[in-house]
């Protein structure tokens, strides 16, 4: 089932809902595609998506938690049982603490 009250950052198949604004800031995909999202599914969509960029929306310091919250967010998180074993399908964090 498809909620269409959950911003546009949430992917179709996380069943999380949103957090906070859906507004709360945009994430570009590189490819000159943007979408709202609130600051729970920004995240998402910013560790998932390679080249991605968070820009600020309609609340102040959502950017920056996004941005954080980002680089420790599993690519596709909601696929719980997905392989994580190649650096593709690992955070950020762990790329850097696997290379350190
Ligand atoms: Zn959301």
């Amino acid at each position: 089932m498809t909620d269409t009250n959950r911003c546009s950052a949430a992917h179709a198949e996380d069943p999380t809902p949103c957090v906070g604004p859906c507004d709360a800031v945009t994430i570009l995909d590189g490819q000159g595609n943007a979408a709202a999202g609130c600051e729970h599914h920004g995240a998402r969509m910013l560790a998932s998506i390679d080249g991605a960029r968070v820009e600020p929306g309609s609340v102040v310091g959502a950017a920056t938690r996004v941005l954080a919250a980002a680089d420790t967010i599993r690519p596709f998180c909601w696929y719980e049982n997905a392989p994580r074993s190649e650096p593709g399908q690992l955070s950020a964090a762990e790329n850097r603490a696997r290379n350190a």
